[in-house]
């Protein structure tokens, strides 16, 4: 089977034509051979058929003339009969038996040149035909038998060579036949062969003429669909080449491409890679590719970052180097692109170093948050800002702007001897336009190339600056600016915070208005006093300094001229006290003194003096003379207190008692004189139980006209009759009723008080001389005042003009417009007015002109030392003489003494008051006085 497999496929044509062909040969073949086969059986029976009936007629025939003749014995002629049937017959023989025995026989003759046919068709014939036998009977006798053979031989000879010849002329037609098939179904399907798309011309297939109708369609048809196959995949193939030449050109665009041969050597370049290497075309083609980064030529895609000298210097490739391989599958050569990455390596680089040097920003910023040493921190900027440039040297300067000289604080990479200190101011121009003087000086000495600097500036003060220098020339970027500029930001940043520190604790120990030490520090100075005295046996002392009417100052003219007052006073404290003593400021205008060596009380005493003295000088401030003054209270160690805290309290309390006492003097501690705030918390709320009780009153003390000596008037002087305390004073109470407002329906009482007083007096006296009342500074801001009083006089019934108000000067000034106008108001009831405590505050000529004023009373603190303290003479002589050229009346108080009154009269004066005439009085007391005719004083 196999065998016959492998012979088929070995014998089976190749072409189309062969095919065909073969087939029809074999179809030929098969008819030619059936044809045959049939033609032959057909020709084969009949001839035998032909041949028996021939023998069986021949045998008739022959029976016949074999009667004749053998009726009459001519055997002769039987012989010759039979002759003749043998010449024509297929017999082999023919004989005639005689019944009487004899024979006779004749042959056929021996044929040589008779074909010989095969033996199966002779044994084939002689089967089909039998011999002839003939009886010969005469009249009803019989003769013999006439016997004939046939001749297989012959017959199968004869139709061997019919079969022959006719095969070999259906050999010869199925022969011409077949050539002329042959040659037609080659001509006919020669037009296959032709078969072939459109060149593009569109000429189809040349068909010849005869083309078989099928062959012409299939062919047209294949025609067609090449074209609209051309059509369909020349569009896309255009297309796509049109896309392909795009993606070069952008590639050309984008990047550097080459190709380079087997060996490695450029081929071809582009125009970009002719632009980047600044050589001609003819000149890189066929060199080695350069600097492949490690590439060696190999089947494998490599790609590598490479970095390439080209005409701006040295750039960053990535460079991919693709193999292209060929039809056997070798490389042919290789595709090289390169895109530059430059930029982008740059920007990674600069990202790279911006993180490194915010690294080192951040460890300077940690470092100054320690808060260390400034020398450390210093130190490490200058290392620092080497590391973050790149360079070796760096310096930190501090200025001495006003001297033109810097310090060299830290260096970093400057060998140490070679830094001479101070850096002068270089007398040339700077080595740079850019660097601080002394960067230019520091980089000239050095040789240096180049630096920078970044000026560290704490508040708005240069404080010096953070330079870096390179050995080589070159300029610095603005990167490594900002880098410096944040090094110096920390460093300024952190001195910043250490002068802030140092301030803090300066603030926290010494005043900043005055300089002075603070009460903190006051207290610590006043312990180690203490402890030393404990240690020597010896004593400590404290003064406690207040500055009397202070607060008038500060509110008339404003807090700048009190904070000049106040740092002048603190001056002048200092030029009072010995050098071991401590002059501290405890705030507002309280001032105190540590006396370490406290050693006598006259010791003491004489600075108090001093002290007293030296404020009652009066102040230049902002072009006015000032007068103020103070109240001093000692205390010392061990007798006034344990400790510094116990110590200071005694003093102020001392000092609360000297400003009792008529201020501009000084008191020594005394026991009893301890009152503390918790008393005065106990004061305020028995005051206000004393509104409701009604446990006030009114003392009157008289004024007296110098002239005549006659009653002039009185002044309502308040007090306050304690339950258990008895009578006080104001001087207790009058402060806390003016800070807690209960001065106001004190006041009012007051008023209505004094009217209802002056209307007894008026039903059993025919003069009343007018009752003064003083007015307090809260009482005058109050607007509807005037109103108010007016309310009370009317309802009283009284004579406005018994009335008279007494105000400070200080009061007038605070709002000195808002004062006229309520002067005004009560000068329009008939009301006087008057000036109380004048010479004390501070009094504006001018507004005093505008004020309806009626009287001046003189201070008491300017009666005290008359007639000997020539001061206080010229003083009050000069209200005297102001006074009465203002048309004021004038009063002088505190008169204690004949020689007060003497003094005053011969000054001009026009009445006293005073404990010399006589003190505040109760109002039944006063009737005396009323009554009296005869002058009070001579
Ligand atoms: P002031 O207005 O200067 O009153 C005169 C003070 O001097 C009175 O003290 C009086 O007793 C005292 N005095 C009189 N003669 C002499 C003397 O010869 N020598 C000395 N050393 N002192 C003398 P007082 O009564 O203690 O009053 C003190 C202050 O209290 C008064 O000073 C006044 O400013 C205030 N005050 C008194 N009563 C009232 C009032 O009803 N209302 C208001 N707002 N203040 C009043
Ligand atoms: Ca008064
Ligand atoms: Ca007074």
């Amino acid at each position: 089977m196999r065998v016959m497999h492998t012979l088929a496929t070995l014998l089976r044509p190749r072409s189309l034509v062969g095919r065909v062909f073969a087939l029809f040969a074999l179809g030929m073949l098969f008819f030619a051979a059936a044809g045959l086969g049939v033609f032959y059986r057909f020709q084969y029976l009949q001839h035998i058929e032909e041949t028996q009936d021939a023998a069986n007629t021949l045998v008739e025939v022959a029976s016949r003339s074999v009667e004749d003749s053998a009726l009459i014995g001519d055997y002769d002629t039987v012989k010759r009969t039979l002759s003749t049937v043998m010449l024509q017959s297929p017999f082999r023989s023919a004989s005639f038996i005689d019944l009487g025995g004899g024979a006779i026989r004749v042959d056929a003759v021996p044929n040589r040149l008779q074909a010989s046919a095969p033996e199966w068709l002779t044994a084939r014939i002689r089967n089909e035909l039998y011999d002839v036998n003939r009886v010969v009977a005469v009249g009803g006798r019989d003769y013999g038998v006439l016997r004939l053979r046939f001749d297989d031989n012959k017959l199968a000879s004869q139709l061997w060579r019919l079969l022959v010849q006719s095969a070999g002329l259906a050999a010869v037609a199925l022969a011409i036949t077949l050539a002329t098939a042959r040659v037609l179904l080659a001509r006919w399907l020669k037009n296959l062969g032709s078969l072939r798309f459109y060149d593009g011309d569109g000429a189809g297939a040349a068909l010849t003429p005869d083309t078989p109708l099928e062959i012409r369609e299939a062919i047209q048809a294949v025609d067609r669909s090449a074209a609209s196959m051309r059509d369909k995949y020349g569009q896309r193939i255009a297309m796509l080449m049109n896309s392909l030449v795009q993606y070069k050109s952008a590639l050309d665009q984008a990047a550097i491409v080459c190709e380079i041969d087997r060996d490695g050597r450029v081929m071809a370049v582009n125009d970009q890679f002719v632009r980047q290497s600044g050589h001609p075309r003819e000149l890189l083609v066929g060199q080695p590719l350069a600097q492949a980064g490690g590439w060696t030529p190999s089947t494998a895609v490599w790609s590598g970052e490479v970095a390439i000298p080209g005409r701006d210097g040295e750039r960053q490739w990535y460079r991919t180097i693709v193999p292209i391989f060929d039809a056997g599958n070798s490389v042919e050569k290789y595709i090289c692109i390169d895109f530059d990455i430059s930029e982008r390596k740059q920007f990674e680089d600069a990202i790279v170093r911006n993180a490194m040097r915010q690294g080192l920003i951040a460890r300077l910023g940690r470092k100054a948050l320690e808060a260390g040493p400034l020398d450390e921190l210093f130190q490490l900027a200058t290392h620092l800002a080497c590391d973050g440039a790149n360079v070796r040297n760096a310096a930190l300067f501090g200025f001495d702007t006003e001297g033109g000289t810097a310090r060299l604080l830290a260096a970093g990479g400057f060998p140490p001897a070679a830094l001479a200190l101070p850096f002068a101011c270089p007398a040339g121009p700077a080595a740079s336009e850019t660097l601080c003087r002394w960067s230019a000086s520091l980089l000239g000495d050095h040789e240096a190339g180049s630096g920078i600097d970044s000026i560290i500036v704490c508040g708005a003060r240069p404080f010096g600056a953070l330079a870096v220098y390179d050995s080589a020339a070159r300029t610095f970027q603005e990167d490594e600016a900002g880098f410096l500029n944040s090094l110096a930001n920390i460093v300024a940043t952190a001195v910043e915070r250490e002068d802030a520190r140092n301030r803090l604790t300066w603030l926290a120990q010494f005043d900043t208005l005055t300089g002075l030490p603070n009460r903190h520090r006051l207290s610590t100075c006043l312990e180690a006093a203490i402890d030393a005295a404990g240690a020597a046996g010896g004593r400590a002392g404290v003064m406690f300094i207040d500055l009397d009417r202070f607060k008038s100052v500060n509110d008339m003219l404003g807090h700048s001229v009190g904070d000049e007052l106040l740092a002048q006073a603190g001056r002048r404290l200092l030029e009072c006290v010995r050098p071991d003593d401590v002059v501290a400021r405890l705030g507002g205008d309280e001032f105190a003194v540590v006396l370490p060596h406290f050693g006598s009380t006259e010791q003491a005493e004489q600075i108090a003096r001093r002290v007293v003295a030296a404020l009652a000088e009066p102040f230049m401030l902002q072009g006015q003379q000032l007068f103020v003054s103070a109240s001093v209270g000692i205390a010392a160690w061990p007798d006034d207190g344990d400790d510094a805290a116990t110590l200071l309290k005694s003093a102020d309390t001392a000092m609360y008692s000297a400003k009792h006492n008529g201020r501009n003097n000084y008191s020594f501690y005394l026991a009893s004189m301890n009152e503390n705030a918790a008393q005065r918390l106990q004061t305020e709320r028995e005051l206000h139980l004393a509104i409701e009780r009604g446990e006030f009153e009114l003392h009157y003390q008289p004024k007296v006209k110098l002239a005549s000596g006659a009653l002039s008037g009185f002044e309502a002087l308040l007090r306050w009759r304690h339950p258990q305390r008895g009578l006080i004073a104001p001087i207790e109470f009058i402060t806390i009723l003016e800070e807690t407002g209960m001065i106001l329906p004190v006041g009012e009482w007051v008023i209505a008080e004094v009217c209802r007083q002056l209307r007894l007096w008026c039903a059993a006296w025919k003069t009343v001389p007018p009752v003064a009342i003083n007015l307090s500074a809260r009482q005058l801001t109050f607007a509807g005042l005037p109103e108010a009083i007016r309310d009370i006089v009317q309802d009283a019934g009284v004579d406005p003009r018994l009335l008279e108000f007494e105000l400070t000067e200080s009061m007038l000034m605070v709002d000195p417009e808002a004062a006229v106008k309520i002067l005004h108001a009560l000068k329009d009831q008939g009301m006087r007015l008057s000036v109380d405590d004048f010479g004390t505050g501070y009094s504006s000529l001018a507004y005093l002109k505008r004020f309806p004023l009626d009287a001046l009373k003189i201070d008491r603190t300017f009666v005290r030392d008359l007639p000997d303290d020539a001061d206080d003479a010229a003083i009050t002589q000069a209200v005297i003489g102001l006074a009465h050229s203002l048309n004021l009346k004038v009063v002088a108080e505190g008169v204690e003494t004949r020689a007060h009154l003497d003094a005053l009269r011969s000054y001009g004066c026009d009445e006293i008051q005073g404990y010399y005439v006589a003190r505040p009085l109760p109002a039944r007391e006063c009737a005396a006085l009323l009554a009296k005719a005869e002058p009070l004083v001579a």
